[in-house]
């Protein structure tokens, strides 16, 4: 593995940080934080805004092919474009699933009309997807879903429920798993269909988190009529269409968030400098000092890690159980740093957004609430060691 940039990825390198430079929408984070005191929608304007800009110099897209609207570059200059993004304290792309898991899905699967309709939109931002997969009774064990979709004449007939679907309130598309076969083995009769939000018989009922913030919703299929045009990849051959777009999930996972995960740590770092415990610095505890290095060290092996996962794509293969030790890693590593930036906040951990000498203006208590959800969301901790217990150990299924 040999983690040096070309040349011309060092051109690219600098070619994204100049740009970040002259085109960073100002105190941004300040805006969204205090999200509380300001309308979500503005919220997404703002991250609307931000990903067409990115889009328009150039900068969604890199790995996708140029007649989707994509650059064709490989992953490498996809780790680099985060690494920047990360390192400026960019704001995040908005229609993050359209971009890391429908438009690639698609892609993979689409007829030509699905993929000269939908990727160009995703890029732009002009359409956000949404994906449906999870319902009540269908978390960990996907498959047995049982939102129905009855085919009558050129359409089909969608009855059911999702839960959890990040996005469904601002969502003009859903990546939506149905049952089109109940008399088959359960693998066997799941489609995946292109859902437009906007159809009779779609109501989205938002769910408010621990953070206070509402970013994810139930949404309610009443007779809901959807063209067989929508069907992507094949009618009950929707088990592998999904799992493509779980793998393209958890790709884009890896990428973005173990830099993100590098950023926080300096910022946590800093924080640890300026706080003082039992009158002495908090950088002075032996204890505290011994759990910075630890995540240091986590930190780093996550890196290379990610470098192994990038090597494995560059060779044409596609990612395997590392992905799932990766997810874990990170998910262990960046709930330890959020608890480690409450430990240091001592009694100040208690003040949150809107308190006047809540440090940094509550930024880190937001993130710590927010990060419980990370060994949940993309596949409990407990599936992915089951995936790693199967595939890599050879354990009998559980
Ligand atoms: C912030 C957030 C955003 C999300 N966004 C989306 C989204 O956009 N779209 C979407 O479709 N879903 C989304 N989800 C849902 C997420 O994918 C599910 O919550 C997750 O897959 C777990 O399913 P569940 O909640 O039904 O829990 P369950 O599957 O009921 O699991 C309950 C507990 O049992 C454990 N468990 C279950 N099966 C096993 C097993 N075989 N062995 C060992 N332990 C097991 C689990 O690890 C968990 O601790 C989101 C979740 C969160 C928290």
């Amino acid at each position: 593995m040999n983690l040096r940039l070309t040349p011309e990825q060092e051109s690219f390198r600098d070619e994204v940080r100049a740009w970040l430079g002259r085109n960073m929408p100002r105190g941004w984070s300040a805006r969204l934080a205090a999200s509380s005191d300001i309308p979500r929608p503005e919220a997404y304007d703002l991250l609307r805004d931000w990903q067409r800009k990115l889009h328009a110099a150039g900068f969604i897209g890199l790995t996708w092919p140029k007649e989707y609207g994509g650059r064709g570059l490989t992953f490498v200059e996809e780790m680099v474009l985060a690494e920047e993004m990360a390192l400026a304290k960019a704001p995040p792309v908005l229609n993050i699933l359209g971009v890391g898991m429908a438009g690639p899905t698609i892609i993979a699967y689409g007829t030509e009309d699905q993929k000269k309709r939908y990727p160009p939109k995703i890029l732009s931002a002009d359409e956000i997807w949404c994906q449906g997969y999870s319902e009540p009774n269908a978390g960990s064990d996907l498959a047995s879903l049982q939102t129905r979709a009855v085919r009558d004449g050129d359409y089909y007939v969608i009855n059911g429920q999702k839960v959890w679907t990040s996005l469904a309130h601002v969502a003009d598309w859903m990546m939506l798993l149905a049952r089109t076969d109940p008399d088959v083995p359960r693998h066997k009769g799941i489609t995946y269909f292109l859902l437009d939000m906007h159809l009779p018989g779609v109501t989205v009922k938002p769910l408010r988190q621990l953070t206070g913030d509402a970013e994810f919703n139930e949404v309610f299929f009443d007779n809901v009529r959807v063209h067989e045009s929508q069907v992507l990849g094949g009618v009950n051959n929707g088990w592998a269409v999904g799992l493509t777009t779980l793998m393209y999930e958890r790709l884009a996972l890896g990428f973005g968030l173990q830099v993100r995960l590098r950023i926080a740590l300096a910022g946590l770092i800093e924080m640890a400098r300026r706080m003082e415990s039992a009158g002495r610095a908090v950088t002075r505890d032996p204890v505290m000092r011994q759990k910075i290095a630890q995540l240091w060290i986590d930190t780093e092996c996550l890196k290379l890690t990610g470098a192994r996962a990038i090597t494995r794509l560059l060779k044409g293969e596609l990612p395997g159980p590392e992905a799932s030790a990766g997810k874990m890693g990170w998910v262990d590593t960046h709930q330890r740093l959020q608890e480690l930036a409450m430990e240091i906040q001592g009694p100040y951990a208690q003040l949150m957004t809107g308190s006047e000498r809540a440090v940094e203006g509550g930024l880190w208590q937001h993130t710590f609430l927010r990060s419980r959800a990370n060994s949940i969301e993309g596949g409990t901790t407990e599936i992915q060691r089951n995936i790693i217990g199967e595939r890599v150990l050879g354990l009998p299924k559980g």
